[in-house]
């Protein structure tokens, strides 16, 4: 490979690094994607849930998605709390998606964005910083890049993470396993078992394909037999493959575990991305929808920091915001799956700690009431950029508002001054806004803790 000096490196072609490859090269900067390629016995198959649509539609990829797709899932089968249910989709079901086919759909629209993307086929080995550029050294040569966007995904993380600087509740591991079947109905089932939990997704085509999750210890120095005994006895504990287990292959563990670095900001000129960043535990599901975000987020970032015209420190912030949000949104929905689990055990348990977040007060209609915290700034993204805009804290959030509804914040704190009661408050917005808006706004006030007593 011949050095090359370019706008962006990416390092890992992902979904994460290829969406944002794909962002960058539509905004003009030199692009070198770097993937080695690795192609390892993993799972092959995964859900993409309808409520990522949207974002794949705005970004031009949901039709790379949707060729890497069977049918969408007509049903879930969940044995999971104490009582089977079934969850009927209708055609709003999850997209199952061929993960390798997913991979290469989105590499092809990163590579065909624009001229000035290109992809390497290489391992990296190493990135330092000298002076304005990163030096990525791979095995087949060196890439000099003014920022560098880390998507290795989730081993990454593991091997940035510090031990006080991340949040790992266990070691968590998946065992992939396929097997042919008669089911000809594209479904997805999910059963807990005492130490363990099992996914499994019906093609609609004659085949199925899953993974048993487990403590990784459950699996610590087996062999490929005990291997194979071990994943068969768990998939006969269960209810979710009704036939007979003997076609059943098993393909290489996983880690699973839930992993998330303190800051996505490694340094001014790399941010990590997509698993390298946050790693969800895949019972909150939607790891690929935060690849997508993640890698659109990073995109605008880079094009902020690289504008001489924008402020690099709102595109951080933007970044640690955004990293924060959707490491409370995983954490919540992984202890909600897990609290919700018909066993007790030790496995199911390692979430329980997680506090419950905080109930916005009540007060009586004549309090009078205050915003929590002055006016602030928040980074914004508007267009391709993020700029800082005037916000309204949002304490039991840990957020900021620029905007509630169609208002402002700047609109809503002027209303808020000087302090008053609730109605006041309202009527003050009410002579421009019309009532069921105004509302709305208190509503989101008073649930993320923004106004208090005086
Ligand atoms: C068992 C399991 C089941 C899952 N099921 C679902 C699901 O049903 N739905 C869902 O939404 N999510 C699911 N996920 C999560 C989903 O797979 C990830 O969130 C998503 O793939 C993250 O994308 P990424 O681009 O960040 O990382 P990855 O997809 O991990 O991509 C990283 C890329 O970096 C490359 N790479 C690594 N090291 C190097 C190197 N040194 N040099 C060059 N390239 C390198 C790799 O080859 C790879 O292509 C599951 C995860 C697991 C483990």
């Amino acid at each position: 490979m011949d050095e090359q000096i370019v706008d962006v490196a990416i390092l890992g072609a992902g979904p994460a690094g290829s969406v944002a490859a794909h962002e960058l090269g539509k905004s003009g900067l030199s692009v070198v994607l770097i993937e080695s390629g690795d192609t390892t016995d993993v799972h092959c198959i995964e859900s993409f849930p309808q409520s990522g649509a949207p974002l794949a539609e705005s970004t031009g990829l949901l039709s790379a998605i949707c060729s890497a797709a069977y049918a969408p899932a007509q049903s879930m089968t969940l044995h999971w709390r104490a009582q089977a249910e079934v969850r009927d989709f209708g055609n709003a079901g999850p997209l199952l998606v061929h993960r390798r086919e997913l991979h290469h759909a989105l590499l092809s629209q990163a590579r065909s964005a624009s001229p000035a993307t290109t992809v390497v086929k290489a391992r990296v080995r190493k990135v330092q910083r000298v002076g304005e550029l990163s030096i990525i050294e791979t095995d087949t040569g060196r890439v000099k890049a003014r920022l560098t966007l880390e998507a290795r995904g989730r081993v990454e993380a593991r091997r940035m993470k510090k031990p006080a600087g991340t949040h790992q509740r266990h070691a968590l591991v998946a065992l992939p396993f396929s097997v042919r079947c008669r089911s000809g109905v594209a479904a997805m089932s999910l059963e807990a078992l005492p130490e363990a939990w099992v996914w499994l997704a019906h093609t609609g085509d004659g085949e199925a394909h899953g993974a048993i999750f487990q403590n990784a210890s459950m699996l610590a120095g087996q062999s490929l037999q005990q291997r194979v005994s071990y994943g068969t006895s768990c998939i006969q504990n269960t209810r979710c493959l009704n036939q007979s287990t003997e076609a059943l292959r098993f393909h290489t563990p996983t880690a699973a575990d839930f992993i998330a670095l303190d800051d996505p900001v490694i340094n001014d000129a790399c941010f990590a991305i997509g698993d390298a960043a946050l790693a969800r535990n895949p019972v909150a599901s939607h790891g690929l929808v935060h690849a997508l975000r993640s890698g659109v987020q990073a995109a605008a970032a880079v094009r902020t920091v690289l504008s001489a015209q924008h402020q690099s420190d709102a595109a951080f912030a933007f970044l640690r915001q955004k990293h924060s949000d959707a490491y409370r949104a995983a954490l919540t929905a992984t202890a909600r799956a897990y609290t919700e689990s018909r066993f007790n055990t030790a496995f199911w348990q390692c979430y329980a700690s997680m506090k419950e977040p905080p109930v916005a007060p009540t007060f009586p209609m004549s309090q009078v009431l205050t915003l929590t915290e002055p006016l602030a700034q928040a980074p914004v993204l508007d267009g391709d950029f993020i700029h800082w805009a005037p916000a309204i804290a949002l304490p039991l959030k840990q957020d900021y508002a620029v905007q509630i509804g169609p208002l402002a914040a700047a609109e809503i704190a002027s209303a808020c001054q000087p302090a008053a009661a609730l109605p006041e408050l309202a009527a003050r917005l009410q002579r421009f806004h019309n009532r069921k808006i105004v509302a709305d706004v208190f509503d989101a006030l008073l649930a993320g803790g923004a106004l208090s007593p005086v």
